[in-house]
């Protein structure tokens, strides 16, 4: 008689699947054998790593027998004069995936309950189900986040509330006063997390900058990310910005030494790299415009995005379509799990990658 693992789990546990990652490119090159692989599929920065990066990387190297610094002192000193506020006000994190999950296991519990969009960033329903705390799913308008249902979704056990902006995989995104609107609405007992993962890449005057709206609102926790315009993702870095007493007690459940020491030494080097997001944020803008266009010509509807990726329609499921680009090297990502099974999202890559992708989906429809 063996025992049933699943019964001993805790149950939001049970219910969870786990996360599905964009397809590695060595993955397909292992099943097809093909050479030119393009991979679209994680809103990844096709500009490759910053020059600065390497060099922090490489001088690093001797060290590696050492703990990082579980503080990191000087990645906070170089975040706190870039984004004028207080070293109190940082939690640093394994991703701002890592960030997301502290903030549910701060804040939420069997007991408690989580407020996110439907086709929101599927983090948020992991985090929340992984700690036992209800979900509640308010209804997408125009696909994006229905900030006036959120606030009216707020239960006397409602603790935090999940804003993607831009979302990831819609790429929607709501403005300034929309959101300060919202703000209004929710009481000073109800976390706000912003998340802000694309906000380098989010170039519309109207965007919030959640950072700047911080002494305004102290419920509101902020959170960004090394892994998309500043091209870490591979390294694993983010952190999150809100008041200090939050931020005292995220550092209480975040694992020592979450963040290791080439990620804190490649994230402060690349802050220093202006050039870097200049050129992440331009090659995205001349991306965009070519997918954009190149999708409208083959009369694909797609939703306007503010990030580094764009999701476009189908008139059918969309799978079939995502297999036959893979045929061609081409890597995308499907997103039947956001419930959207008739649209595929696609990175912006560098032109040619760009090129590639569309000229492969011609052939393919
Ligand atoms: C990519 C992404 C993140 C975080 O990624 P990390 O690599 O863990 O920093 C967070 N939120 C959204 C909406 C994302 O798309």
């Amino acid at each position: 008689m063996s025992c049933d693992f699943g019964q001993l789990a805790m149950e939001g546990v049970r219910i969870l699947s786990p996360y599905q990652p964009g397809k590695p490119i060595e993955e397909l090159q292992r099943e097809l054998g093909l050479d030119d692989i393009v991979k679209l599929a994680s809103n990844e920065n096709p500009l490759g790593p910053s020059q600065a990066v390497l060099d922090a990387c490489n001088s690093n190297l001797g060290n590696l027998c050492r703990y990082p610094d579980s503080n990191g002192f000087a990645l906070k000193a170089a975040l706190s004069a870039e984004l004028v506020i207080d070293t109190a006000q940082i939690v640093l994190g394994c991703g701002s995936n890592d960030v997301l999950d502290l903030i549910a296991r701060t804040f939420l519990g069997p007991g408690s309950s989580a407020i996110y969009s439907r086709h929101a960033f599927i983090v948020y329903p992991i985090a929340v189900q992984a700690v036992g705390a209800r979900a509640i799913v308010t209804a997408a308008k125009d696909w994006g986040h229905d900030l006036d249902a959120m606030a009216a979704a707020i239960a006397d056990d409602t603790r935090v509330i999940f804003l993607a902006n831009p979302n990831n995989p819609t790429g929607t995104s709501f403005t300034h006063s929309e959101f300060t609107g919202f703000m209004e609405k929710v009481p000073d007992n109800v976390v706000v997390v912003l998340d802000e993962a694309y906000f380098e890449y989010a170039t519309n005057g109207e965007h919030p900058d959640g950072i700047a709206l911080l002494k305004q609102y102290p419920n509101l926790i902020v959170t960004r990310t090394f892994s998309k315009a500043y091209g870490l993702a591979a390294l694993r870095v983010g952190y999150g910005v809100a008041n200090t007493e939050i931020i005292d007690l995220l550092n209480r459940v975040r694992a020592p030494f979450n963040i290791n020491s080439l990620a804190l030494a490649a994230a402060e080097a690349v802050l220093t790299d202006k050039q870097y997001l200049a050129e992440s944020r331009r090659i995205n803008v001349l991306g965009m415009q070519q997918v954009v266009e190149g999708v409208a010509a083959l009369q694909l509807p797609y939703i306007d995005s503010a990030g580094n990726f764009l999701t476009v329609g189908f008139e059918q499921e969309a799978l079939g379509i995502y297999q036959a680009l893979l045929q061609q090297g081409v890597i995308v990502r499907p997103i039947g799990v956001y419930e959207m099974p008739r649209h595929l999202r696609v990175s912006i890559g560098l032109p040619e990658e760009n090129e590639k992708f569309l000229s492969a989906l011609k052939s393919v429809l």
